[in-house]
């Protein structure tokens, strides 16, 4: 199995450069040469199956010959025994038609865990009997990098930084990060959006000499093991429903468009699915993009939502290199404008193939709030504000006799004060964060700035 850049000027490579590297170095990003895909006999095996078992057969498409497919089950087995609950990505009925995907039961309660408790296992495997200690440097929006820490924290082969943006991410979130004890884990606050830390972690990735002296690797969604591990929820959540039989739709609340784009390489891989909501919050850039034609950056907002506080959602260039029917050329070319500019026209026939996967929906703040109030009164059910995004996108896509999935991204106790604010309700603390109030917080604070981080980061790793 083979995998190319979407700028299409960094050699192809395998699944573990793809997994142990993250951007490819031209600075597009990694994509399998041909997509995998499962029979709708294969497809409806799955059903009744284990979770890690669906994960296993999955990462073993895009894997090839990477791990043999024992290893790839013990490590989707042990990946999957940290969540709290037995189906890992449970679904719940809320409506004839309407259901939930909790994708929040993992240890840092947000749907990040999903992939990055796999992906720590993976990089374990990949470098088991190496002497090599990578430097996985990543920028968040606020779960990322807890699900980050958490899974990689104490690693053998592997130290962490995370660049957050200071003062944008909820309690919660930030002390999960900063509460760890671990020696290879280094947590920073940046002066900045997450879009800032975001475009710092990726100038890393081109400059040759840091990236060889640090072993630099990235697990942000542009580390394509991370679509990979995300698409896996789509299928279990499709089959339950009655896949291959049936089609099923998304609703997906979106910021870097990585989850999404999971749901996409779902589709490739040949499950039924009907579209996907990309549901965002006012950072409606994708949400614009698809309904205008024009990919455009816009400020950044502050949001209830923070998670999704994004205005350049790096995995749209998986999908504008697919609907500009792989044209690597006009990518980059459209990419790299993209970066001066900040804007691109999307050509009549990409903007057509996007929109026969995709509808955007943005949702502002008022109606997120209303959306989780009635959501509690209608169905007892206590959303987190990025889920609510989901739920109120999906109140206005076109319903049928298709059942809807929204994805439960996250867990309301990470969100208090939004659940406060719309219900007047206090979530009750999650067990999994007890704990995490007492505790004593390490951050660093850095300057948007591309030496000083490069400089913090080599003292990290000079140790
Ligand atoms: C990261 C995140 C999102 C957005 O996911 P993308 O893959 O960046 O589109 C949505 N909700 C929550 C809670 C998140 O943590």
């Amino acid at each position: 199995m083979r995998y190319v850049s979407t700028r299409g000027r960094a050699a192809p490579a395998d699944f573990k450069q793809v997994l142990l590297t993250g951007l490819a170095p031209d600075g597009g990003l990694y994509v399998p040469e041909e997509w995998p895909a499962f029979s709708p006999a294969e497809i409806a095996a799955f059903a009744g199956q284990p979770y890690a078992h669906v994960a296993a057969e999955v990462i073993a498409r895009f894997a090839g010959d990477a791990f043999p497919r024992d290893q790839l089950q013990t490590i989707a087995e042990d990946a999957y025994a940290t969540f709290a609950h037995p189906a890992v990505a449970p679904l719940k009925q809320l409506g004839d038609n309407l259901f939930l995907l909790e994708l929040f039961h993992g240890p840092t309660l947000a749907f990040k865990d999903v992939a990055m408790q796999l992906l720590s296992r993976l990089y374990d495997a990949a470098l088991a009997g190496s002497e090599r200690t990578l430097t996985i440097v990543c920028a968040t929006s606020g779960d990322t990098g807890g699900a980050a820490v958490e899974a990689f924290r104490g690693a053998r082969h592997a130290r962490i930084v995370v660049l957050f943006p200071h003062d944008k991410i909820s309690e919660v979130q930030r002390r999960f990060m900063t509460t760890t004890r671990d020696a290879n884990v280094r947590v920073a606050a940046v002066d900045g959006t997450f879009d800032d830390c975001q475009h710092l972690v990726k100038g890393l990735f081109r400059d040759e000499v840091f990236k060889t002296d640090v072993d630099l690797s990235g697990v942000n969604s542009i580390n394509w093991a991370r679509v990979a591990a995300q698409s896996v929820y789509y299928i279990t959540a499709a089959v339950a429903l009655g896949a291959p039989h049936r089609a099923i739709a998304f609703a997906t609340p979106t910021g870097n468009f990585g989850d999404a784009f999971a749901g996409y390489a779902a589709r490739r891989m040949g499950l039924d699915v009907a579209g996907i909501t990309v549901a965002t919050n006012g950072n409606d850039i994708l949400a614009r993009a698809l309904e205008t034609g024009r990919y455009a950056q816009a400020g950044v907002l502050a949001t209830q939502s923070p998670a999704m506080d994004i205005q350049v959602a790096s995995n749209f260039e998986r999908l504008y290199f697919e609907a500009s029917r792989r044209d690597a050329v006009e990518t980059a070319r459209a990419f790299e404008a993209f970066a001066v500019e900040g804007a691109i026209d999307l050509a009549p026939s990409t903007l057509a193939y996007m929109r026969d996967g995709f509808t955007g929906q943005a949702v502002g703040e008022d109606e997120t709030a209303r959306t989780i109030l009635s959501t509690l009164n209608e169905t007892g059910e206590l959303v987190d504000p990025h889920t609510a995004v989901g739920l109120a996108a999906a109140r206005r896509a076109t319903t049928d006799d298709t059942p809807l999935v929204v994805l439960a991204t996250a867990h309301p106790a990470k969100f208090p004060d939004a659940v406060r604010a719309a219900t007047g309700a206090d979530p009750a603390l999650h067990a999994r964060a007890h704990g995490l109030f007492d505790r004593h917080e390490r951050i660093d604070r850095l300057a948007a700035d591309a030496s000083a981080v490069k400089a913090y980061i080599r003292r990290f790793a000079a140790g």
